[in-house]
Order: C-alpha cells, then structure tokens, then sequence
C-alpha cells in the first residue's frame, strides 16, 4: 500500500491509543484513540486508524484501556488572587475543629510578628466547628490584643475582627449599618466583632496595608506556578475566574507573555457593589466587551456583578427566611434598580453579565433586571449567566428559558458543604437546591463550579451531580440527580458554552483544541459513590502534557 504524503509529513505531534474515549460529540461517541497537531484534535477513531498516522516525531501513548475525556472546565473559581494570601493562617474546617484551634494558630502567626502588624486569617466555617457559631471579638482577643486581626469565613461574604482592629477601623456601639451589609452588634449594642457583606468588612479591611498594584501582581505571578500544579493535577484545563481587578488581569498577561501560562483562564471583569459604575464606565468606554483575548489562553467573558450573600452563612437573598431564623431573608448588596441600571449598561455595550446571585429572591431580581435589558437591545446570544443559582424554582426556570440566561451552578458545594445549606434552608427547599435535572429539562445550559470550597473541583461536582451526597452522608434532593454522563457535560461542554467557546473546546472532536485528561478508573461504569475518589493521572492542554500523576 503507498501513501500519498508519509506519515511524517502528516506532523502529528501526539497520539493516544488502546483507550476509552469519551468524545460528548453529538453522537456520543467512545473511541479508542486520538491524534493531535499543532495543539488541536485532527483525528478520533479506533487504534488501528490512528495508529498509522504516526510519523518518526510522533509521541505516541498507550492508554493501557485507561478513561479518556475532555479536560474540565469549571466555570466560577478565584484563583490567582490565592497567590496573595501566602502570608495568611489558612483556618479551613477541617483541619481545623474548633474555635480554640483557631486562636492558636492565630497566637502562632501573632508570635512571628511586630506589635502592630496586622494577622489574617481564612477560611473557617462556623457550622463545621464543635461550637457551631461565629468567633467573637473576645476570642480573637485571646490570640492577641497588641495585633489586629481580621479572620475571614469561607465564602468570602462574613469576617470576624478583633477589638484592636474594630478600634483601627472605628468601629463602635454607635457606627450606623452599611448599607446591604450588617455590623453584628449583642443585646447591648456593643459590636461583637462580626461583619457581613463588604461594605460592612470593607470598614475593616480598608485599614489593613495593602502591597501596591505594582507589588500585588509581582507576588501573583510569583505565587501562580504552584497554584497552577494543583489545578492541573484536578484535571482543570480551563477555569473562569469570578472576579479579576486590574491587577489579577496584569498577572495573567505578564504569566501569558512569560509562556508560564498553562491553564486557559476566563476573565470575569470587576463590576461588584460597591463599585457601582465600574463596570461599564470602566470597561465599555476603553471598548472591551465579551469575547475580547490576549490569545486562546486568556480572553475577557464577562463582567461579574453581585447581589446576595453565601447560603451557609444566612446572608443568601430568600423569598421565605431561613430555617429557625424567622427575622432573617439575608441580605442583598444593591436596589433592583441599581441592579438594573448597570445590567442594562453592559447589555447594551456587548458585556455578557454573571450575577452573583445564590438565593431564589436574589435570582428573581437578576431575571427583572435581565428581563428589562433584555427588553432594550436585541442581543440574542448573549448567555448571561447566574452565578451559583443555589436555590431556583419552576417560575424561574421557564424565565431563564425565555430569556437566554444560563447558570454556573456551585453544585461543587453539595459534597463539602452541602450539610450547612440543608440545615440553613430546611428539607422542604432542597427541590430547588442547585436543580440539575430542571436546568436541563428547561433548556438551561449548566456550567459547574466549587467557588474554592474543597479540592478536586470537577471530580467533587460531578459526584454531587450524580449523587447529590454531601459529607455527612444527607441526600439534597434525589429527583435532581443527573446521568454520569451529563454530569461530565456540565464540566466540559456546557462549560465551554457559557463563555462561548463551544466550538473550540468542550468535546474531543477533530478540529478542537487538544485539552484532554486521563482518568485512573472509568467514570461511566464505576458505583457512583467511588466517584469522588477518582485520580486524575494525566492532564494535556493543547496537545501538551502539562501534568503526569507520579506515583
Ligand atoms: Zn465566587
């Protein structure tokens, strides 16, 4: 048999054989192998077919039967703002079990440093510590009086200060409430030291030095290369950060020009309250819209605009108040008419809008603010997204339908923290908590996301997909499970749709970028408990291998 060109002349660069590849193409097809050129797909078929397009360069890999897919997308992360953080006491729930274990590590950080300077620390959850409530400024005083402490709470919507830093940042029995924000005062006014919502936080947060723009994005981009690792070895190959201000946006182009960017990243510009204006005024008028890039590795998807709170900590807008809380519908950060006014801003100038919007009445007033800009421009493809979507009901579902707005779901929170929102919503609600199945009954497409909560980010969602398990075992709403294969759309594909990047990525198909990932057990036919324990043995962005599990 003579070829007309040699296979060198074909210029594959990588080949993937004797797998199971899960394609998502249109067809559903399972394949058994992959050619790759120039960082794009060029062929999928069975061994035998590929196997022979291998030329003298070609690297070639046996798949050994291993489980193949396309490489996860998760569509609401904060990522490169992490690299900021290295100097802050990371108070995560577990490991940390209770208040006491806070203060210590807090006392620890205090030890290392001058009188004066201020101690940060993160990421506790109140509902997983022994006591189950909120530290005091009378715990964190036990850390340290002669220091100011701020100690954030996963999610990034409540923080606990210490008297010296409520002194720094004036805050007494007399300071008015922010608006759309909450300084917890006890039965005798006095501040007890908690603060919800930025405008409240931000009185505190406003005190504590600051690096410079200039110093933030070089520890950034300093700090990326090991935040990278670990994404990669989740089998992330393209995230959507949630929220990027000028210098987060300054260190992925410095990372882009540096070639030290591997993982593709979606920029959700900054346009949170209190910002108002920002977004548009900023953004519209320097002519950047929704699909403006630096390359196929960084492109600018939307502008990120808030209205409500974190579930777990009650400040999650509800129609109907919280569990045992009959005082308490949360908090929204604007007025439906601010709210409004800057949606139809960014509808209007081409910027797609992901609304941080958690609790069914802050999603009511995204869909009338997006119904009204909707109403002003004819824009069909727009893909405005929900941010998070955490608690939807039939109404809303068909007003999505009719409006073109799709979700990013944090179905990632079911697992790790999915226990808290049963008890702060109730069973009677959990119809309408992260509803996978109606998205897709409705026609609404549904990306993923963990927002930062716990590790293995794709693999953790699509278990509570599948499973809608959470860690003590609670099942939130059986009828709103959806098939594995579903599951590994809302990761992939679906992901790939809300920043309209479908046709690129999404599916393993000829013509694609070559973003691929290796699984240690196959995900279609394993018991649907063992999910959550899968590996991620390899990770290939652009027909690249940019990480290889070892052991
Ligand atoms: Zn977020």
């Amino acid at each position: 048999m003579s070829n007309i060109i040699s296979s060198d002349e074909l210029g594959i660069d990588l080949i993937l054989l004797n797998g199971k590849i899960i394609t998502l193409d249109p067809w559903g097809t399972i394949a058994e192998a992959v050619a790759v050129r120039d960082g794009r797909i060029v062929k999928v078929g069975s061994t035998d077919e590929i196997k022979c397009l291998a030329g003298s360069r070609t690297r070639v890999i046996d798949l050994r039967g291993k489980t193949l897919l396309p490489g996860f997308i998760d569509s609401h992360e904060h990522c490169i703002s992490k690299g900021l953080q290295a100097d802050w006491v990371n108070c995560a729930t577990p490991p940390m079990k209770s208040i006491d274990d806070i203060i210590k590590a807090l006392a620890e950080k205090a030890a290392e440093k001058k009188e004066g300077e201020w101690i940060i620390g993160t990421w506790f959850d109140d509902t997983k510590l022994r006591e189950n409530r909120f530290p005091t400024k009378h715990d964190l005083d036990r850390a340290s009086t002669e220091h100011p402490i701020y100690l954030g709470r996963a999610g990034g919507h409540n923080a606990v200060a210490n008297s010296l830093a409520l002194k720094i940042a004036g805050i007494s029995r007399d300071t008015p409430q922010p608006a759309g924000s909450r300084i917890e005062k006890d039965e005798s006014g006095e501040p007890t030291g908690r603060l919800d919502e930025l405008a409240a936080m931000n009185l505190v947060r406003g005190k504590i030095p600051s690096p410079s723009p200039e110093e933030a994005t070089r520890i950034m981009v300093e700090n990326w290369p090991r935040l990278e690792e670990e994404l990669l070895s989740w089998g992330l190959t393209t995230i959507h950060e949630a929220h990027i201000k000028a210098p987060e946006a300054l260190a992925y182009q410095k990372l882009l020009r540096q070639g030290k960017l591997r993982l593709r990243v979606g920029l959700m510009l900054d346009g949170m309250a209190p910002y108002k204006g920002y977004a548009t005024s900023d953004l519209s008028r320097q002519g950047l819209c929704t699909g403006f890039g630096w390359s196929d590795k960084l492109r600018v998807i939307g502008v990120k605009l808030g209205v409500d709170g974190a579930m777990g900590s009650k400040t999650a807008y509800l129609n109907e108040p919280y569990e045992d809380e009959p005082d308490n519908v949360g908090i929204s950060r604007v007025t439906l008419e601010e709210l409004t006014e800057e949606i139809v801003k960014c509808h209007e100038a081409g910027l797609r809008v992901c609304i941080h919007a958690i609790g069914d009445r802050a999603i009511d007033m995204a869909l009338d603010s997006l119904e009204e800009a909707t109403k002003r421009k004819d824009w069909r493809d727009h893909r405005h997204r929900i941010e998070h979507a955490g608690l939807v009901w039939e109404n809303q579902l068909e007003k999505m339908r009719r409006l073109g707005v799709h979700v990013s779901a944090s179905i990632g929170f079911c697992y790790p923290i999915g226990d808290s929102h049963l008890e702060a919503l109730g069973e009677w609600r959990m119809k309408g908590y992260y509803p996978m199945k109606s998205f897709r009954k409705y026609g609404i497409v549904a990306g993923g996301n963990s927002d930062g909560f716990g590790s293995n980010w794709a693999i953790t969602g699509i278990y509570g997909c599948v499973t809608r398990k959470t860690l003590k075992g609670h099942i939130l709403s059986k009828e709103e499970a959806i098939p594995v294969i579903d599951a590994i759309k809302v990761y992939t594909l679906n992901g790939a749709y809300l920043e309209g990047m479908e046709k690129e990525k999404g599916t393993i198909e000829p013509g694609k970028l070559a973003d691929m990932i290796v699984l240690d057990k196959d995900v279609l036919t394993i018991d649907p408990d063992e999910i959550i324990d899968l590996k991620v043995l390899m990770t290939i962005i652009g027909g690249e291998i940019v990480y290889r599990r070892t052991e």
